[in-house]
């Protein structure tokens, strides 16, 4: 690991021998985060939105300063426009709850087998409550998403598309524009689970065009339990609230109610304030450094290990045209969970299975594949432990 980035990522000063390679799963956490939730936790601990004294004002004023780092972040054109979450998966949940509620028989919904579970399965329950037919676009033969052909398939049927920006499997970057553009043409919605994308590249929604996104702010160097959905204002004024409670309510009368406006009214209960507050230095260092610094880094490195691994025959690699540094592979006839045991020994962190995306898996025709995924505090060190470490498994297990 390097060793440089240790004063702003703890984990590395603490683990000395720690080989971090999953941050696809989950990155590091930068210092600036942590500290900013201690001083939160320490100083203050008061509620937002509520109490009317000067602490209530100013963890409320913090909260606020961190959705305009947000909207700065993915290029929205105001701060309304972003809703907190508990991330990706409650961010596909509210956008499923809303469509369940629009769809009806006849319609479609237009998605892919890449996307991580928290994009589909929200969706294949709308298909199946509403009635809306679930179609999937094609992919090609590297299992990319074919945005020629999914063009073709968008029609005045198609009522939402839900995509995966970056495959967190595969870590392929879908072109998206023409998709969206075709997507407009038609009056269909559509939705982009930037759960990995959001790390690696720079996201402009206003340049993209889409009406929804989600993130979450655990891969991005910040706090588990906080997440994004980004609404295009005119969009997300018309979704329907999953939860309701306090925090969201303007009116209440013994049989109805009345709804604050955006953001408040999709932010019901007492939100993760601490992680609210702990997200802006994370997305600030990204924005600091710049999405291209942690790409190009990343692809360096998926290059050093991809050359070295076409030396070793007895490694498959699925996704060797991976557009960010993302690898995933098998060792032949050597199940994943028991190369993940011998990594584990040498205190190197990778991830097993089927990666939340058991579409794809399917397609890969295997039951389970390793991943590593690259962060900027990764260098060719941890390539050379982990490679000398499949060696010795491989080595182990033929015998
Ligand atoms: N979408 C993609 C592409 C992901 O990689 C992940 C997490 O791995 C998710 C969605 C779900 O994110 P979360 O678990 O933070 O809700």
């Amino acid at each position: 690991m390097n060793q440089t980035l240790k004063n702003k990522f703890k984990a590395i000063e603490k683990n000395p021998t720690l080989t971090y390679l999953d941050s696809a799963a989950s990155s590091l956490k930068i210092d600036d985060s942590v500290q900013s939730m201690v001083n939160y936790y320490e100083t203050s601990g008061a509620n937002i939105s509520r109490g009317a004294y000067a602490l209530g004002i100013e963890t409320t004023q913090a909260y606020e300063a961190s959705r305009e780092v947000v909207a700065k972040y993915i290029g929205a054109n105001k701060k309304e426009e972003i809703i907190f979450t508990k991330g990706t998966t409650q961010s596909m949940n509210m956008l499923a709850y809303h469509f369940e509620k629009v769809l009806k028989k006849g319609d479609e919904i237009l998605s892919s087998e890449l996307e991580h579970n928290a994009a589909i399965l929200p969706f294949q329950r709308v298909a199946k409550s509403t009635g809306a037919t679930l179609t999937y676009v094609a992919l090609d033969k590297d299992l990319r998403i074919d945005s020629n052909k999914a063009l073709n398939q968008i029609t005045t049927k198609t009522k939402v598309i839900v995509l995966t920006y970056v495959s967190n499997v595969m870590g392929y970057i879908t072109d998206l524009k023409p998709i969206i553009k075709k997507a407009q043409e038609v009056g269909a919605i559509v939705i982009v689970d930037a759960a990995q994308a959001a790390p690696h590249i720079t996201i402009d929604v206003k340049d993209l065009g889409c009406d929804f996104l989600a993130f979450s702010g655990h891969k991005c160097f910040g706090p588990t339990g906080v997440g994004i959905l980004y609404g295009r204002y005119d969009q997300l004024n018309q979704l329907v609230p999953s939860e309701v409670g306090g925090g969201m309510v303007d009116e209440v009368e013994l049989y109805s109610h009345t709804y604050l406006e955006l953001p408040e009214r999709l932010e019901a209960g007492t939100p993760p304030i601490a992680e609210v507050i702990g997200l802006a230095p994370a997305l600030n260092y990204i924005l600091k450094i710049g999405h291209d610094t942690i790409l190009n880094h990343s692809k360096k490195l998926q290059q050093y290990l991809l050359e070295a691994l076409k030396e070793r025959s007895y490694i498959k690699v699925y996704n060797p045209k991976s557009d960010i540094g993302i690898v995933t592979f098998n060792i032949q006839d050597v199940h994943a969970h028991d190369v993940q045991s011998f990594l584990s020994e040498s205190n190197i962190a990778v991830r097993t299975g089927h990666h939340c995306a058991k579409l794809l898996q399917k397609r890969l025709k295997t039951s389970a594949t390793i991943r590593v995924s690259f962060q900027i505090y990764n260098d060719t060190n941890d390539i050379d432990k982990l490679l000398d470490v499949l060696d010795t498994a491989y080595q182990f297990f033929r015998t």
